[in-house]
């Protein structure tokens, strides 16, 4: 590991790996986003490569310091080291407004009046054959201009007939038309927060994040991400979504489902229970910094032991609501 600095001496011009942790300050570290953060310290760790953490604390409702203080004590507990400073989205305004600033004078993005229940309204009078108006993208209202009287509320960005292809490295090809499955998006909402698709975007570009490993709940926000890269003209990362731990009744699971908390004081326990979710055998080892040389060396055969429950779990749909937050 370094801390950046170092010269990339590597005779190809591909950048140095990096990959991330982007928790959500909702509450304390569960076994669900410990997998996430397991794999995506492994993989870039047996790559060589840097391995960063943010913290996604836009939606301030739901966030809290508290959160962020537990989540980073309990990654140190259990020996996650990372490289860099934290990054914190809630202080990063500049740089979000920069990259809007940047699509809004290409026109790539425009004002939005509709409430929810006006978007809704719409879609019912439509017609319920159309696949756009079946996953409830938006119909594109204000996309010619504000009606008169009319004020801006959220901020959409335009996707015309853009179809995305991109690779999962678990999943393998996709390929995705925006205009039936996202419709615009939201990069700016109603309440004045940027959204989740665009803060991710800029935070993982200028840390020079090369692999985004995470779980698939977040595999149907990637074609949307994919979009904003290309219209900020900025590199492409590999993808890698794990499947998300889920609970005894199916549900994802999260601090609404009531997920235990990881335990700080079982270290070598919890690493073993996120290890043996992503497919590998648990890992004897009196301690973190004993643990970790042998994960790593696990992990080193390019998910042998996660190709077959990547490919057996269906896509989730990409859906619903779409007001700017994160999913
Ligand atoms: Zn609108």
């Amino acid at each position: 590991m370094n801390d950046g600095s170092a010269p990339n001496t590597a005779p190809s011009a591909a950048p140095a790996r990096a990959g991330r942790f982007a928790p959500s300050p909702t509450g304390p570290l569960h076994l669900g986003s410990l997998v996430a953060a397991l794999a995506s310290r492994l993989d870039a760790l047996a790559h060589g490569g840097r391995w960063l953490v943010r913290i996604e604390d836009l939606d301030h409702e739901r966030c809290s310091d508290e959160a962020t203080g537990s989540i980073l004590h309990t990654l140190d507990a259990l020996g996650f080291a990372h490289d860099g400073p934290v990054v914190v989205q809630s202080t990063r305004n500049a740089e979000y407004q920069a990259a809007f600033d940047h699509l809004l004078g290409a026109g790539s993005v425009y004002p939005c009046a509709c409430s929810r229940r006006e978007i809704a309204d719409s879609l019912a009078n439509a017609d319920e054959g159309d696949r756009a108006v079946a996953a409830g993208v938006y119909p594109g209202t204000c996309r010619a201009g504000l009606a008169p009287g009319r004020a801006a509320r959220a901020w959409r960005v335009r996707v015309g007939d853009t179809v995305i292809r991109w690779r999962d490295r678990c999943r393998g090809e996709r390929i995705e038309s925006l205009a039936a499955e996202a419709g615009d998006f939201i990069i700016r909402r109603a309440d004045g927060y940027w959204a989740y698709q665009l803060a991710v975007v800029v935070d993982d570009h200028l840390q020079g994040i090369t692999d985004v490993v995470r779980g698939d709940d977040l595999l149907g926000s990637t074609a949307r991400q994919i979009h904003l890269l290309q219209l900020l003209g900025w590199p492409i990362p590999r993808y890698l979504h794990l499947p998300v731990v889920r609970g005894p009744d199916g549900h994802k699971l999260s601090k609404q489902t009531g997920a235990r908390a990881v335990d700080d004081n079982d270290p070598v326990g919890e690493l073993n229970r996120a290890l043996v979710h992503l497919g590998f055998d648990a890992i004897v080892a009196r301690d973190p910094a004993a643990w970790w040389p042998q994960a790593v060396d696990a992990w080193q055969g390019e998910l042998p032991a996660l190709r077959n429950p990547c490919a057996r779990r269906a896509a989730p749909p990409v859906a619903a609501a779409d007001d700017g937050s994160r999913r």
